[in-house]
């Protein structure tokens, strides 16, 4: 995303919200191109477990990041990816995800924070998730089907982004990598057994990092 783009994206009279539906396929293959995937770290790996810091330097080295973090993401064909997920400990996550509606959303959310929905806004939804660091595993988990997450873009102009369906799923999960918390953490004792299961009886399709 370039300045240009951004300040068009945050003055365009949507109540700050980031317009993240438009040249998606353009914007990811740059980033991509210009980004080199990197191995994803799996569960058991500490930098998965604890709050990542926070991004102070919005600066050349941090956009680097977020390129390779899309050529990470496209290389395991995730919809979303967390810094943490590549290994760097920073509050950084980037997406690639289809909506309630099917419309795709593409963009990168710095120093997320997810807001409280009115408890009439809070509808669950029950739906499949997975996550490139639990390999082949899948469980149900219920999540609320629209999200708000607030933060700052490359650049470190404030920014809001909203969701529905599996896209709003993405948002939720993805801040809470940051945050050090995986899906399986919110599920049962015994779906998060499943689940792990799951994993060491999977092979994954891309490079992963080996826990020590
Ligand atoms: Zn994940």
């Amino acid at each position: 995303m370039t300045q240009q783009d951004t300040d068009e994206q945050i003055n365009d009279g949507n109540d700050g919200f980031v317009v993240d539906t438009e040249d998606c396929e353009a914007r990811e293959l740059a980033h991509r191109e210009r980004g080199t995937a990197r191995p994803i770290t799996v569960v058991g790996n500490p930098v998965l477990h604890k709050e990542c810091k926070d991004v102070t330097e919005f600066d050349e080295k941090l956009a680097a990041l977020i390129d390779d973090m899309f050529a990470s993401q496209k290389a395991a064909e995730g919809v979303g990816l967390a810094a943490n997920q590549i290994g760097v400990d920073l509050k950084v996550f980037v997406y690639d995800c289809p909506d309630d509606d099917g419309v795709r959303h593409t963009g990168v959310v710095v120093n997320p924070v997810l807001e409280e929905l009115p408890a009439d806004q809070r509808h669950l939804d029950e739906s499949n998730e997975g996550c490139l660091s639990v390999p082949t595993a899948y469980a149900e988990l219920g999540r609320p089907d629209y999200a708000v997450v607030s933060g700052q873009d490359a650049q470190g102009n404030p920014i809001k982004v909203r969701g529905t369906g599996y896209f709003a799923r993405c948002l939720q999960h993805e801040t809470d990598h940051l945050y050090g918390y995986l899906y399986i953490d919110r599920l049962s004792k015994r779906d998060r057994k499943d689940a792990l299961r799951q994993m060491e009886e999977g092979t994954p399709r891309y490079e992963t990092v080996p826990n020590a």
